[in-house]
């Protein structure tokens, strides 16, 4: 299985994606996890990436492409994988195809989980006092939306346009979004 997950942040993707990939024994790719790991060993990229995630913008293109070129080049990803927060733009769109044409393998499915703003936002604000992610200010959080509905919003259009998005609410109880998930992606 082949999958890439997109949401709006606090959508529950990472919750999601974690599961996921049990169920279809993957390993989870998330450029948002490997950069938070790389800005807590204070290493170069770990120093550039948070210049941008401190804002709630994206890093840069040619930085997360690469690192996620190289992730896909490691040799556990034979049974399939499941990216959590890449593509995030049009442009890392189509830089994943190539890296996928490269490898010889195609995406099975895109999957979008869909929330409401104003539930994300709650839901962000609450992992805030819970997990005290930086980036989970309230200003930074509307900029993370925006980000999302301008670069993001258009990665589903391409794929949709492609017949491979599947949309899930996700919405409630997170058993239940899973079920969802699981049953929308067993349906295609
Ligand atoms: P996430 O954990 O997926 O919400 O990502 C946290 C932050 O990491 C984002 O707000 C961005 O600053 C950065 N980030 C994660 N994935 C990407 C990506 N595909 N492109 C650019 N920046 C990203």
């Amino acid at each position: 299985m082949r999958l890439v997950l997109i949401g709006p942040p606090g959508a529950g993707k990472g919750t999601q994606a974690a599961r996921l990939a049990e169920a279809y024994s993957v390993p989870a790719i998330s450029t948002g996890d490997i950069f938070r790991a790389n800005v807590k060993g204070e290493t170069a990229l770990g120093k550039r990436a948070q210049e941008y995630m401190s804002v709630g913008a994206l890093v840069p293109d040619e930085v997360t492409n690469a690192m996620v070129k190289d992730r896909l080049g490691h040799d556990d990803l034979d049974a399939g994988f499941l990216l959590d927060g890449y593509p995030r733009n049009p442009e890392q769109a189509v830089e994943l195809d190539g890296m996928l044409a490269e490898l010889g393998v195609a995406l099975d499915a895109v999957l979008e989980i869909t929330a409401g703003t104003e539930e994300v936002t709650k839901r962000l604000l609450n992992r805030a006092r819970l997990e005290g992610r930086v980036d989970d200010t309230e200003d930074v959080i509307r900029k993370r939306l925006e980000v999302y509905v301008e670069s993001t919003t258009p990665v589903t259009a391409f794929y949709d346009g492609r017949g491979i998005l599947v949309r899930v609410d996700g919405i409630g109880d997170v058993d239940h979004v899973t079920s969802r998930i699981l049953a929308a992606l067993d349906a295609r």
